[in-house]
Order: C-alpha cells, then structure tokens, then sequence
C-alpha cells in the first residue's frame, strides 16, 4: 500500500512550471494604465456589448453546442470553410486541445524560443519532450526548427507573430516550414497578432491550412476585438485534425454570451479598422519616441512593443518597471531568453501612451 495521504498528479505535471499573469492592479490606485497584457484599450465594438447584453435573457439555455452562427461569420469573413472551423474558450484551450489530442508521452514538441507560454505548458503536461529552438534577429528561425526536427516529433509549434518579440516570418518562409515538415507533423500557427498585420507577404495560416493535411491555425477575440475578458478564440485546421479535437472537446466549450459577441464584433468592420488604425499609428511614434531616447525597439508587426534595454545604459527591466509603477503605469518586465533585460508595452490609448513617453522620458534622463 501507497504512504500517500492524498493521490498523486501524474508525473508530468512535475514538469509544468506554473503559469505567471501579468500584473493587473497597483496598490492604492483605482485606474492604473495597464499595458501589460496586450489586451485592446478600448474594449469591444457597441454592437458586440449589445450583443452580449441580449444573450442574457437565454442564460438558462445551453449554448449553441455546434457554434454555428460564429463558424458561418468566420467563413464569410475570412474565405474558408465553415466545416473546418472550431471555436473555443480563448484560443488558448484550442491550443490545448490540439496537444491532447496528437501528444502522447514521450512524444517531442518543437517550439520556438519565443512564443506563447501556455503551448510550451500544455506541451509539459502532456508529458512531452519540449525542444525549444533559438531564434534569430528576435524572429522565428525556421533553419533552426527544420534541423531539430526527428522522428520522435510529433508537433511544431510557432506563433506569428511572435510574442512578446512582435516580429513575423512571410508567407515564404511559413511555406518552407511546412514543406519542410514530415507529413505525420502537425504543424500549430499560433496567430493570436495576425489582426493587427498588414503586411502584404504575411500569412496567418490561412493559406497553408487551406490545403494541408497536418496544420491547424489559431485565432483570438481577445486583442483587436477587446474581448479578453469574454474568453473567445478560434481555429482553422485540416479536417482531420479539426475532426480530432472535435472529439475531445467538452460539447459546450464556448459559452453563449461569448458566442454571441464575437459574431457581432465580426460584423462591425469599421470599429475594429479603426483599433487597427490606431494601434498601428501610435506602434510607429512610440517606437520612434524610444529610438530617440537611446532604447531600442524590436520592429513589431503586432499591439505591443518589445524594449530591449542596452546592457551599457544603465537602465535595467526591474528599474525601469518600478520607476513606471510608481507614475500608475504596468509594464510587462521580462526576461526574454537570449539577451534578457526586456520590456512587453502594450499600445494603449493616446493619453495612456503619452503618460508612458513621458514616465520613460524621466526615467532615462534619471540614469547618469
Ligand atoms: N497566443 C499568444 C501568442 C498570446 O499572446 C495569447 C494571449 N496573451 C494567446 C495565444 C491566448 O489568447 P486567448 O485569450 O485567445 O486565449
């Protein structure tokens, strides 16, 4: 007989470090600026809200299990097919279901360096071995996958764009992973950013879902849509692999009310033109305001902006973060593997943003 006094986590879950959420409050202060988690800061479109409001009155009924109206507004939207279309609670549990359901133990998981945190946990947990492959120039190195690929690996994984580098790779060399790939590889495009990309040579996944037989792309309400808190994503994937999941997921995972908004802030174009527009005009003064205060700032594609503070400036990720805290302004301080020493800004609204010029501006000119 066992000693234990309670039953054991499977041995995997050793391995999970614990996931760490930016911070969302300070002390004593009712309305920090919060730029620390890349949420929208202007939250969802009025018909969204309206929306949501309207599904209150159906609460005590289970919501739609085969998430149509969502999956027919995708299709239309996006030039897919509706069959192949899943949403999920927040595009992170497409992302771990998709693990759960290709991973078994022992089973390899290639991920790049960057990227989004929970698919490198979700990986762990499923008792997988996680090789992380460096980047280059702060983006995803598709050499670098290619050559760490073996017969044991069963997925590879990247976002684009990445986080929190805020970089892409193109069409091209998304194109190149794939063909690069075996076809028993399942192929996770993580393209919660891909909203906010206007580059003419970036694709989502959409391209390469279309025709492949081992790729899935996922997608989120949570950023340009301003529906974090709704927890709402989607994905795109071969049948086959849409077909796994389908199996194993719970049949109500999305909820009503998010269901709902998301369909509405599909619908109205116009509001989310304008985030994007915004977002992307104040991505450049930002980042130009920085370079012209001595910081360098990874070129990002994406809402939010990756400082990466020279190790001769005197100015350090924990400094710099406390001397924002104390003027009512959350950063996301980070180690970012490789040279380390990094901030995550989230764009913000035109005066949340001229508060963090000026708090930087003050910080910089402290520094002897
Ligand atoms: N992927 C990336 C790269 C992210 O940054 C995030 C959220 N921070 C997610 C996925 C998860 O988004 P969701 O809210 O849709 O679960």
């Amino acid at each position: 007989m066992s000693s234990r006094t309670s039953p054991a986590p499977r041995a995997a879950l050793a391995a999970c470090p614990p996931y760490v959420q930016g911070k969302s409050a300070i002390a004593g202060m009712e309305k920090p600026i919060k730029l620390s988690s890349n949420e929208s800061p202007f939250g969802p479109s009025p018909a969204a809200k309206a929306a949501y409001l309207a599904a209150v009155d159906e609460l005590h009924r289970y919501p739609d299990g085969s998430q149509r109206a969502l999956r027919e507004a995708l299709a239309a939207r996006f030039d897919v097919e509706a069959d192949r279309l899943i949403a999920g609670n927040g595009s992170e549990e497409l992302i771990l279901l998709a693990l759960r359901a290709f991973v078994d133990p022992g089973d390899q998981v290639v991920l790049s360096q960057n990227g989004f945190v929970m698919t490198r946990i979700h990986a762990l947990a499923q008792g997988a071995e996680v090789i992380e492959v460096a980047e280059a120039d702060w983006r995803v190195s598709v050499d670098n996958i290619l050559a760490a690929v073996t017969e044991r690996t069963k997925v590879v994984a990247i976002a684009n764009p990445n986080n929190p580098t805020g970089t892409y790779i193109s069409a091209a060399e998304l194109r190149r992973l794939h063909a690069g790939l075996p076809a028993d590889v399942l192929l996770m495009i993580d393209s919660a950013y891909g909203d906010y990309v206007v580059a003419p040579d970036y694709d989502s996944g959409i391209a390469i879902v279309r025709t492949a037989s081992n790729a899935i792309m996922t997608r989120t309400f949570s950023k340009l849509y301003g529906l974090a808190g709704m927890r709402i994503g989607w994905a795109y994937g071969s049948p086959d692999v849409i077909a796994a999941i389908q199996r194993i997921r719970t049949p109500f995972n999305a909820n009503a009310p998010a269901l709902a908004a998301a369909t509405a802030a599909l619908g109205d174009r116009d509001y989310a033109d304008r985030v994007r527009d915004h977002t992307i005009a104040w991505r450049g003064r930002m980042a130009a305001a920085l370079a012209d205060m001595g910081i360098p700032v990874v070129p990002s594609v994406t809402n939010f902006l990756l400082l990466t503070l020279p190790a001769d400036s005197g100015l350090t990720s924990k400094g710099v973060a406390a001397h924002l805290l104390e003027r009512g302004i959350i950063p996301r301080p980070l180690g970012v593997s490789g040279p380390g020493n990094s901030l995550r800004i989230t764009i913000g609204t035109e005066e949340e943003n001229l508060a963090f010029l000026a708090a930087m501006e003050s910080c910089v000119r402290r520094v002897p």
